[in-house]
């Protein structure tokens, strides 16, 4: 690894004035479990790294009255752990859960997985699906950006030269809502998705009165989908709505063949796991469903 500069801040004006001094060439460190493995392999060579450890409040977490409120430095090991979240807010543990091993996860923070950018990182199709809002911090001020705007390609996103994410919020959930994630990836740990798909819904009696759906590893950024929105908003929730729906997310992505997967297959698994998710989140909003982080 090359030598670089090393700083720690303990608050948050002191950390956006240390990035913005060295923008070109910093790189905030939160877990590492992305930067670290990238420094190593060559892949990103910052001259600063900016360990933003220290800044505790950073570590918020707790239910307040507009929603959940989810510091950048909140681990995926606390999410899974976390009584509140797995009662409420259970497709963040589906997603959370799957993380790397619990050794990763004890590190792995949730701003970390967003920030990386990858498109087949595993909660920003649960934070999409959520509605929730980034928040940050940089030179200008702070900025409220809803997930779904926040992903530019991959390892790019929204953020500018000197700016970092302080937290997300996610709504609060109202009555008949219901989450759900769910990913394919050949083996159960350690792996990384070959497609994952997280879909939210409110239902009024049989009818999905309104639905979001984030979709992972098929697309240059974590994907929105749209279309399949569309489909099911206003539809009883029937085989046919579930159809139109899969069919619409299958449209909408724009999958790769790699190591991973061919275009193909990962197209099929569009179909299959939109279905899935749409299906358990409604189950969830109808009170039953799978437990919290209880996926195949
Ligand atoms: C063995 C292994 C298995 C893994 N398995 C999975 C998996 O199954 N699913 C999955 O999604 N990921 C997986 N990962 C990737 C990784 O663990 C996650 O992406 C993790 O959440 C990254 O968080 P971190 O705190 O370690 O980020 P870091 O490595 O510290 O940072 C990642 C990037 O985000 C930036 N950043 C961090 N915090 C902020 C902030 N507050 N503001 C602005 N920029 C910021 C950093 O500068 C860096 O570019 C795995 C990693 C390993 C090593």
């Amino acid at each position: 690894m090359r030598r670089f500069g090393y700083l720690a801040p303990r608050t948050l004006p002191e950390a956006v004035q240390l990035l913005s001094e060295h923008a070109s060439v910093a790189r905030v460190l939160a877990g590492g479990t992305d930067l670290v493995v990238q420094m190593k392999d060559g892949a990103r060579r910052p001259e600063v790294i900016i360990d933003i450890t220290g800044i505790d409040e950073l570590r918020v977490l707790e239910e307040r009255e507009d929603g959940l409120h989810l510091g950048a430095l909140v681990r995926m090991g606390e999410i899974e752990d976390h009584p509140v979240i797995i009662a409420r807010y259970p497709v963040l543990v589906d997603a959370a859960r799957l993380v790397g091993s619990r050794q990763v996860r004890n590190l792995a923070t949730i701003a970390g997985n967003t920030c990386n950018a990858s498109p087949g990182a595993d909660t920003p199709p649960a934070l999409i699906a959520l509605g929730a809002r980034v928040y940050t911090l940089g030179p200008n001020g702070p900025r409220v950006i809803p997930i779904d705007q926040f992903f530019v390609g991959p390892g790019k996103t929204v953020l500018s030269p000197g700016e970092l994410v302080t937290k997300f919020v996610v709504p609060r959930p109202g009555p008949n809502e219901g989450a759900y994630y769910e990913r394919h990836t050949p083996r159960r740990e350690l792996d990384i998705a070959v497609v994952g798909v997280g879909a939210w819904v409110k239902l009024a009696g049989e009818v999905i009165a309104d639905t979001r759906i984030g979709i992972a590893a098929v697309y240059p950024t974590p994907l929105r989908a749209t279309e399949a929105e569309a489909a099911l908003r206003g539809q009883p929730f029937s085989a046919a709505a579930l159809e139109a729906a899969a069919q619409a997310a299958v449209a909408q992505s724009q999958p790769i063949s790699d190591v991973r997967g061919s275009a193909e297959f990962r197209r099929w698994l569009v179909d299959v796991l939109t279905r899935r998710a749409v299906t358990n989140a409604v189950a969830r909003a109808r009170g039953g469903g799978p437990r919290a982080g209880e996926t195949p």
